[in-house]
């Protein structure tokens, strides 16, 4: 629909799948969390299924567009349209999901880093669709966060990032990070990446207050490097209490 939207392809048949006999609703089993795709984008950002086992789903679906776009469009429909500053393909690669995918005869899995090929782009082929996508549920100890910039509320995003970081001796352990709007698809930072960011978060929460959030201006002064940036941003939702070694959340 967003290119039908925009004017920028004029199909001579739509099929609506809206109301096929389809997976639409969460579920969780031997710690992974199962999203149908059918599943609106309203429905994904209130489900107390998501919101208890993965939370960032739920932030993301409430970050799309505007309620008219979020009561419409679906889980599957976002993942196969890949817009590179689409909310959920960002969590889904963060997250390191999985899709089911299916042409009616046979299903495949394919994971999220490698089902985003490009702008617009996926390895889904033209006979195929999107059934389900499956992502770790949170675990004991991770913190997560959701952030994005747009032009106005309702915007896709100029950038965004999803974030999870495990801590442990006041240092980050485990992190899956990805970036959105910054590239051709999401993309997953390295584990690299996301030390350097803790030096520079650390640095800063010595010279300032115990509170990222308070120290975030002068962390992104510009959008120079908007990848580390809105990563750092991300990540600097969490309060490192390093007495307490754990993470406190806003
Ligand atoms: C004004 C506007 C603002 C928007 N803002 C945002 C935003 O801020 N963030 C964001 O992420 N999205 C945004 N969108 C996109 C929107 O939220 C939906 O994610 C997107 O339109 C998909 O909607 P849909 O499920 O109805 O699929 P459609 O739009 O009907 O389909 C999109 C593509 O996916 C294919 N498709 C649909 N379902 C499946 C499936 N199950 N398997 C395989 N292929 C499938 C279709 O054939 C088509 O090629 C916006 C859209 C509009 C019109």
């Amino acid at each position: 629909m967003p290119l039908v939207n925009l004017g920028l392809v004029q199909p001579e048949v739509v099929i609506d799948i809206s109301r096929a006999d389809g997976p639409r609703d969460v579920s969780v089993a031997d710690g992974f969390v199962t999203v149908g795709a059918l599943i609106t984008h309203a429905r994904l950002a209130l489900d107390p299924v998501a919101a208890r086992w993965q939370p960032l789903l739920g932030a993301a679906a409430r970050r799309i567009g505007n309620g008219r776009v979020r009561s419409r469009g679906t889980l599957g429909g976002s993942l196969a349209h890949s817009d590179p500053a689409a909310e959920l393909p960002l969590v889904m690669v963060a997250l390191g999901g999985v899709y089911s995918v299916t042409d009616g005869l046979r299903s495949r899995e394919v994971k999220a880093e490698e089902f985003h090929l490009g702008f617009l782009t996926t390895q889904l082929a033209e006979d195929e669709l999107v059934v389900s996508a499956r992502v770790p549920a949170l675990g004991p100890g991770w913190g997560w966060s959701f952030r994005e910039v747009s032009r106005r509320h309702g915007d896709f995003a100029l950038a965004a990032a999803a974030a999870l970081v495990r801590m442990a001796g006041g240092v980050i352990v485990e992190s899956r990070v990805a970036v959105g709007g910054v590239a051709d698809r999401p993309v997953r930072l390295a584990d690299g990446s996301v030390k350097r960011m803790q030096e520079i978060l650390v640095q800063r929460v010595e010279i300032g207050s115990l509170t990222i959030r308070n120290v975030e201006a002068s962390i992104v002064p510009d959008n120079t490097d908007m990848l580390l940036g809105m990563s750092v941003l991300a990540i600097g939702r969490f309060t490192i209490d390093r007495d307490a070694n754990r993470l406190v959340f806003d």
